[in-house]
């Protein structure tokens, strides 16, 4: 089954906000097998709204779209299609009942604008919407669908799963296709590396098709199933995800949506150990990253941002000869400053970063992006110099999960 995805309204083409109602619809339709051919946003124009579902119409015979719906918007989506659908639009006493009741609920007074929202093009069904005012619309005739969702996103991903994705599935039943995706995440490894490591098995997994998604958090290997029964979907991705981890070996950390925090933190819980940290460059990245799992503080006792070297020598005890001989971003640096905050906290595991972030700052010798790791577990140490590509932001981002991969390597024994 195929359609197409209209989303309405002019902040979407400002760039204000981003479309976020077309990647949701995108990932859950393809979830329920449905294939979303082509989609396009339109400003909130009657002009624009209805030239664009027209056409999508006219390609496609089926579309969904979002926002326009409400009074704010003069209703203007429900008023374009039922004049492309030759409809009249009539007040639905069910839908007028229930907006009545909803404003009594909130102990206010209906204003007269929401009474239009009462109406609906002749024959339409009404999807009911709990969150909000504006109902969804279902019209359909001969063989041609719109579905109209609210803009408000909460409201539209109820409606969608609620309403929309149960008729769908009718309609489509007999078929019972689907696309589903599966992740390997890696980090620590070229894309290139990867791909002549896992490329082999592309030939062996077809028809499931192969991505690399390279991102400041390592590359992705996403492996998807088209159109295929859900079991067999199922089935296949499985082994296929089990080809896929294996390929990665020691640079895959985990899988979907798997935070490295969140795996680091598993690995330092199993083990009894606490963890302290100490920040240059990331300013803080790693705690941020670390505190934003649920339940870290059984884990991490806590960490210092030593931007400046007075900071480097007098909280963590880095000696200023050092600092002098080597510079702050060195290794003899990054090593005593994971040994100072260890010693200092008395705790079994210490991370260190201290780098060049850019965009000025660097040498010949240092370029912008030269990133100095240290991880210590025990009495273990390992530290590693990289030179990140990219931006202040990227570089700052890389430096944080190259630091958290060097602390799983390090705690799992891993190259
Ligand atoms: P109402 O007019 O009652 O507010 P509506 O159905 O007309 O609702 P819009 O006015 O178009 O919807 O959008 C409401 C809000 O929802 C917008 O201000 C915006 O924040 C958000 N929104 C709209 N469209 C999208 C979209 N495609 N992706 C993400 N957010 C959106």
């Amino acid at each position: 089954m195929k359609l197409e995805v209209v989303t309405i309204g002019t902040e979407l083409l400002l760039g204000q906000i981003i479309d976020t109602n077309a990647a949701e619809l995108g990932r859950a339709l393809a979830g329920a097998g449905v294939e979303v051919v082509r989609r396009s946003s339109v400003a909130d124009r009657p002009d624009a709204i209805r030239a664009a579902v027209a056409e999508a119409l006219d390609r496609t015979g089926f579309v969904i779209t979002t926002g326009g719906l409400g009074p704010t918007r003069d209703d203007m989506t429900k008023k374009e299609v039922a004049a492309l659908f030759n409809k009249p639009l009539r007040l639905n006493a069910d839908v007028l009942r229930a907006l009545e009741e909803r404003f009594r609920r909130l102990g206010r007074a209906m204003p007269a604008v929401n009474r239009t929202q009462a109406e609906v093009p002749d024959g339409a069904t009404v999807l009911p919407n709990p969150r909000g005012t504006a109902p969804g619309l279902w019209v359909e005739d001969r063989g041609r669908v719109v579905v109209m969702l609210p803009g408000v996103p909460s409201e539209m991903r109820g409606l969608l799963a609620d309403e929309v994705l149960p008729r769908l599935a009718q309609r489509s039943s007999g078929a019972g296709l689907v696309v589903r995706s599966r992740t390997v995440r890696t980090t620590g490894v070229a894309e290139s590396a990867l791909a002549e490591r896992v490329g082999p098995i592309e030939d062996e997994i077809a028809p499931l098709t192969l991505a690399y998604l390279p991102s400041t958090d390592g590359v992705e290997l996403r492996v998807t199933a088209w159109g295929l029964a859900a079991d067999d979907a199922e089935r296949r991705l499985a082994a296929a995800m089990a080809q896929l981890r294996e390929r990665a070996g020691a640079d895959g950390y985990g899988e979907d949506g798997t935070d490295l925090a969140a795996v680091v933190l598993a690995l330092l819980r199993a083990r009894n150990a606490r963890l302290v940290v100490a920040e240059s460059c990331t300013g803080g990245l790693v705690s941020g990253r670390i505190t934003a799992v649920p339940g870290a503080s059984d884990v991490f006792i806590g960490g210092v941002v030593a931007y400046d070297n007075v900071v480097k020598s007098g909280t963590l005890g880095v000696r200023p000869e050092l600092l002098d001989k080597h510079g702050a971003v060195s290794e003899e640096v990054v090593r005593a400053m994971a040994e100072g905050m260890q010693r200092q906290f008395a705790v079994d595991a210490a991370l260190a970063i201290t780098g060049i972030a850019g965009p000025t700052g660097g040498t010949a010798e240092k370029p912008v992006g030269t990133v100095w790791l240290a991880a210590r577990y025990g009495a273990e140490v390992r530290a590693l110099k990289r030179i990140f590509p990219g931006d202040r932001g990227e570089i700052r981002a890389r430096a944080a999960q190259a630091a958290l991969d060097l602390l799983r390597r390090l705690i799992a024994g891993a190259p």
